[in-house]
């Protein structure tokens, strides 16, 4: 038996809000077992919360303070420190009844547990040590994973790809510190040129490694945040056909994601496992009932927010005063040029177009109706989100800005070590600059982070997570 210790135990709904066929209230934290005890009733006699084996799931029912049933329910205990957060957890599986879930909530809360702040469970289970700061933040990107691309690449930074990675890089940056440290307490050695030298040589390579690793940056943002997408063209010339035509193809799964700010006229298309998120569906859409004309400083506006533009031009006509408006538009742009409607006899082809566009754009024609190009146009979307990444595992690429600004200022700090050394300065000048780039890098994994940056980025998540 344990005793009850004064301790913070929380509690939350886990699964979604909603009706299901499953509901999933978890509470952790050293009192889990007490609180949990105190109205879940195995149905075999006398046992309670605190001596179920650990995993073991115990059928019983979930009885409020005046004796009512509430439901049946399976409960499993998951003793420290084998459970998601390293403490006590005990999970309540109930029917999954918004009320009935809340009901149970509530009785965690009145026997002691409070409730959990959002991503509270993943916190503790990285202040225990279960996870470093890039996997707990990769628990998020599972959660929101769009396309099985960028579950993959979400799973590989949870099993610690990226982190093992951070962690070798910060190994080595302390071997050179140990180095340099050992030349300075003993000049008389004579290997400081040695250790400079060595030092120089090893700080470049990491220096490339961390220059690789940014690389993927491109990549891994898109597929974790996906590809902004603006689809323009005049009134008519496919864009809501092109639309259904790639939703179609394999809709991807699109869900309300809390701390995030998100355009509720935004769609999920999943294109060779590239979630594209295409601004203002809804719009594009309502040309088609309206056959409104499309706002000039709407499109402008579009163009500006994407990272892909799909401009459309109808190849069964002349091209028009319209066309010739979006072509103004797309000056310096880069992008794919859609020549729709490849089914009908056509009245402009590439040349044309190339002809009157300056920027930087690939041309494909296509069919919407006969599905016919859509393939090409895949192809060339996903070789320019994945371009210089080809081959690279996916739970290497850093998907997010704080990451991403903690290499670049752990590639700058090696930079002015580089040059430190080059300008023949004492080793305590080189140490101070690879230190910095230690610290940068333990702000990836969480070893050096300030406590306000670890409350915002689980801040970020949903309750019960
Ligand atoms: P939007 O106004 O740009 O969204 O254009 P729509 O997608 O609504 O298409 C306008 C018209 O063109 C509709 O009648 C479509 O059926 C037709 N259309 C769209 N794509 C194709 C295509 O690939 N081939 C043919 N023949 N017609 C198409």
């Amino acid at each position: 038996m344990r005793d009850f210790v004064d301790n913070d135990t929380i509690a939350a709904i886990a699964t979604p809000p909603g009706d299901g066929g499953i509901g999933i209230v978890r509470i952790s934290g050293e009192n889990a077992g007490f609180v949990a005890d105190k109205f879940f009733k195995a149905a075999k006699k006398d046992f309670s919360v605190l001596d179920f084996r650990t995993h073991q799931a115990v059928y019983g029912k979930i009885i409020d303070d005046k004796g009512n049933i509430i439901d049946e329910a399976l409960c499993i205990a998951m003793w420290a420190p084998n459970s998601y957060t390293k403490e006590n957890v005990v999970e309540i599986q109930s029917h999954g009844g918004s009320l009935v879930v809340h009901r149970i909530l509530e009785l965690a809360i009145n026997h002691g547990a409070r409730l959990a702040q959002p991503g509270e469970f993943t916190k503790r289970a990285f202040l225990n040590g279960r996870l470093d700061l890039s996997q707990a933040q990769s628990v998020m990107d599972i959660i929101q994973a769009r396309t099985d691309a960028s579950l993959r690449m979400a799973a590989g930074h949870l099993q610690g790809a990226f982190s093992a990675e951070i962690q070798s890089m910060r190994h080595s940056i302390l071997e050179i510190i140990a180095h340099l440290e050992a030349s300075i307490d003993f000049p008389e050695d004579d290997i400081e040129d040695v250790a400079k030298q060595e030092a120089e040589e090893k700080i470049d390579a990491i220096k490339n490694r961390i220059s690789e690793i940014l690389k993927t940056f491109h990549t891994g943002r898109i597929l974790r945040d996906g590809l902004m997408t603006a689809i323009i063209g005049k009134p008519n010339v496919g864009k809501s056909s092109l639309l259904n035509a790639l939703l179609r193809e394999e809709r991807a799964i699109v869900t309300d994601i809390p701390g995030t700010t998100r355009d509720s006229l935004e769609e999920y298309a999943n294109i060779g496992g590239v979630p594209l998120r295409i601004i203002d569906t809804a719009g594009i859409r309502e040309t088609h009932d309206k056959v409104e004309q499309i706002g000039v400083e709407k499109s402008v506006a579009y163009l500006q927010k994407a990272d892909l533009i799909l401009a459309l031009f109808d190849a069964s006509r002349p091209l028009s005063q319209e066309d010739l408006d979006i072509i103004a538009m797309l000056k310096n742009k880069k992008g794919i040029v859609l020549l729709t409607k490849k089914d009908l006899p056509a009245q402009i082809d590439t040349e044309d177009l190339q002809n009157l566009l300056q920027g930087d754009f690939k041309y494909i024609r296509i069919s919407s109706i006969n599905k016919d190009g859509l393939k090409e146009l895949e192809e060339e979307i996903v070789s320019h989100v994945y371009s210089g990444n080809a081959g690279q595992a996916e739970g290497c690429f850093v998907n997010n800005l704080r990451q991403a600004e903690a290499l670049q200022a752990a590639q700058k700090h090696l930079e002015e070590c580089l040059n430190t050394i080059r300008m023949g300065m004492a080793e305590d000048f080189i140490v101070i600059d690879v230190r910095s780039a230690w610290e940068k890098l333990g702000e990836i994994t969480g070893d050096t982070v300030d406590e306000d940056i670890i409350d915002q980025i689980f801040s970020q998540f949903c309750i019960g997570k």
